[in-house]
């Protein structure tokens, strides 16, 4: 299999699927993905698509819920006057 934007190879790795919508977080892991190696994109099968979507819909109870440092990169304009 190749990857479909870059035409790189892709191999099976578990990764830590990252779900952001809507001020709505969660981190999924272990989620087995085809990987890109040459950019990095990550394809899901079907069935592992899916099951994200079951556990977006909140249909299941996570693992465990962890707190995470969350910043907001700034321009910064120094002036030293
Ligand atoms: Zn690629």
């Amino acid at each position: 299999m190749k990857c479909v934007f870059c035409g790189g190879r892709v191999e099976s790795q578990k990764v830590t699927f990252v779900y952001d919508y809507d001020n709505n977080y969660f981190f999924v892991e272990n989620v087995p993905a085809e990987v890109c190696v040459q950019c990095g994109e990550k394809t899901y099968s079907p069935e592992v698509t899916d099951e994200l979507i079951r556990l977006a819909k909140k249909e299941l109870k996570p693992v465990k819920t962890i707190q995470v440092p969350v910043f907001e990169y700034v321009d910064q304009v120094w002036s030293w006057i």
